[in-house]
C-alpha cells in the first residue's frame, strides 16, 4: 500500500491545517487544493496538503460510491465486502497520520475516497471535517442513502460536514455540523490568467489543434485541424460518463456547418482514482465513428497530459478563450470548477440544468441552462448564442462579474476560517 505523499507540508509548531484528497492532479479537487492551500497560506495559515493511495479494488469502490451519490448506480451494487476493502485500504495510511495528528490540528478530507479515514484521525483529538464535492438534487433511495447508511460511522466522527449545496448532506449529520461551501478558482492562475490573442493562438498551435504537428503532452484523438475562422463549442471534462462527452458529439449534427466541436480532457491512464477513463473515451470514439465524415471533420478530441501541470493549464486556458460557447452537458454535477473557469474568462456558457450548476448559472443572467437529455434544446441554445455575438457578450460579461463575486478563493478561505471556527465551539 502507497505511503501518503505530502503534496505540500505544513510547517513549525503551529497549528496544522491538513486537507487530505485522493489526486494531486486532474479533477476539480486536485485544481480547487493547488488553489486554496497557497492562499490559506498566504492568510497565514499554517495549511498542508497530503495524497492518499489506493489500488484497482480501492478506486472500484470509490467510483461506485461517486455514482451513488449522484444517483447513478443501483444501491445494492455497495455491498458489505465492498466496504471492508474499501477500509481495509484506508487503515494503514489512517495510521501514517495518527503517528503525528494533535488535538490542535485540523483535517479536512475531500471526497467519499477520504471519508473512511475519519473515526481513526477524529481519535487523535484533531479536528475532522469532511468535504464532500459531489451531490445530486435526487431522493436518498436512488443512491446516497445506501452510501449513508453504510458509512454512518465514519459520518458520526466528523466535525463538520461541508457540502455545495444544502441538500448534498447527508441528514443523520446535526444541522450544527453541516456547512455549505462552494468551490472556488484563482483568478491570477495559469488556468485563467489573462492571455494575449496571439498568445491562444500559439498554445492551440503548439497543441496541434490548429497546425500539423504532434506536441509532446497531448494527444489530438482526432487530428483534423481546426480553420482559422470556424465558430467553437468546447467542453473541457474528465472521461467520466456523468459528463456525457458522447452526448455533446451528438449535438453536432444540426449545428451550423462552420461549427466545430472541441472535447478537451485530462489523459484517463493519469487520473489513479478514475477508472473508467478509458472506457468512456472509447466511446466517444464510437460516437464518433457513426458521424458522417464531414460531420466527423468538425469534432476535435483532445487528450491532455498531466505530466506538464503548466502546459495543461495554459492550454486549457487557451481552449475556453478560443471558444465562442463553453457547454457542460453533465447528467449530474456536484459544481462545475470547468464553467466557472470559462465564465470568469467571459465567456457564454450552455450547462445542464443539475446540481451544483444551477446555482453557478443563472438562466439568461450569465448563461443558458439545458436539459442535459434534451438534444435539440442543447442545439437551440447552442445555435441561439452562437448566432447572437451580443447575446454572447452580454451573458459573458455578466459571467465574468458574477463568478467575480461569488466564486473566487479569497471567498473559500474566509468560509473555512468560519467552519474551522465553528466545528471548534
Ligand atoms: N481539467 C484540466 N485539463 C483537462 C480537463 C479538465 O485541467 O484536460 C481541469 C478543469 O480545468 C477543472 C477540473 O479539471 O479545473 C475539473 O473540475 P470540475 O469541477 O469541472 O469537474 P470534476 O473533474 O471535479 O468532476
Amino acid at each position: 500500500m502507497p505511503t501518503p505523499a505530502w503534496e505540500v507540508r505544513p510547517t513549525g509548531e503551529r497549528r496544522r491545517l491538513v486537507h487530505v484528497n485522493a489526486t494531486a492532479r486532474g479533477g476539480g479537487v486536485a485544481e480547487l487544493l493547488h488553489g486554496l492551500v497557497p492562499c490559506q497560506q498566504a492568510a497565514g495559515l499554517n495549511a498542508g496538503w497530503a495524497v492518499i493511495g489506493g489500488d484497482e479494488d480501492f478506486y472500484a469502490v470509490t467510483k461506485l460510491l461517486h455514482h451513488l451519490l449522484h444517483g447513478t448506480a443501483d444501491p445494492d451494487r455497495l455491498r458489505p465486502g465492498s466496504v471492508r476493502t474499501y477500509r481495509e485500504r484506508l487503515a494503514p495510511q489512517a495510521a501514517w497520520f495518527t503517528e503525528w495528528l494533535t488535538r490542535d490540528d485540523v483535517v479536512v478530507l475531500h471526497d467519499p475516497q477520504t471519508l473512511g479515514l475519519a473515526p481513526m484521525l477524529s481519535a487523535t483529538g484533531a479536528r475532522v471535517a469532511w468535504h464532500c464535492h459531489v451531490g445530486a438534487d435526487i431522493p436518498p433511495d436512488r443512491g446516497p442513502g445506501a452510501v449513508w447508511r453504510a458509512f454512518a460511522a465514519e459520518l458520526s466522527a466528523v466535525d463538520a460536514v461541508v457540502t455545495t449545496l444544502p441538500e448534498f448532506a447527508p441528514p443523520s449529520v446535526p444541522l450544527a455540523r453541516r456547512f455549505v461551501a462552494a468551490p472556488a478558482i484563482d483568478p491570477s492562475a495559469p488556468k485563467n490568467r489573462h492571455l494575449e490573442p496571439a498568445e491562444v493562438a500559439a498554445l492551440l498551435d503548439r497543441a496541434g489543434l490548429t497546425a500539423d504537428r504532434t506536441a509532446p503532452d497531448v494527444r489530438v484523438v482526432q487530428q483534423t485541424t481546426l480553420p482559422e475562422g470556424a465558430r467553437v463549442v468546447l467542453q473541457v471534462s474528465r472521461w467520466d460518463p456523468l459528463k456525457d462527452m458522447p452526448g455533446v458529439v451528438r449535438c453536432l449534427a444540426g449545428l451550423a456547418p462552420d461549427v466545430h466541436l472541441v472535447l478537451a480532457g485530462t489523459d484517463p491512464t493519469e487520473i489513479p482514482d478514475d477508472p473508467e477513463g478509458l472506457a468512456v473515451l472509447a466511446d466517444v470514439e464510437k460516437t464518433l465513428a457513426e458521424l458522417a465524415p464531414a460531420d466527423r471533420a468538425r469534432v476535435h478530441l483532445v487528450n491532455v497530459s498531466m505530466r506538464d501541470p503548466l502546459g495543461n493549464a495554459l492550454l486549457v486556458n487557451a481552449l475556453q478563450r478560443r471558444a465562442d460557447v463553453v457547454l457542460q452537458k453533465s447528467l449530474e454535477e456536484g459544481f462545475g470548477l470547468t464553467v466557472t473557469e470559462a465564465m470568469v474568462k467571459g465567456r457564454a456558457v450552455v450547462a445542464s440544468s443539475v446540481g451544483g450548476l444551477r446555482q453557478q448559472v443563472i438562466h439568461e443572467r450569465n448563461g443558458l441552462l439545458v436539459e442535459p437529455t434534451d438534444l435539440a434544446g442543447v442545439r437551440a441554445a447552442l445555435t441561439r448564442l452562437l448566432d447572437d455575438p451580443a447575446l454572447r457578450r452580454r451573458l459573458g460579461e455578466q459571467a465574468r462579474n458574477d463568478t467575480l463575486e461569488r466564486y473566487t478563493m479569497t471567498r473559500l478561505v474566509t468560509d473555512y476560517g468560519a467552519i474551522a471556527g465553528s466545528a471548534e465551539e
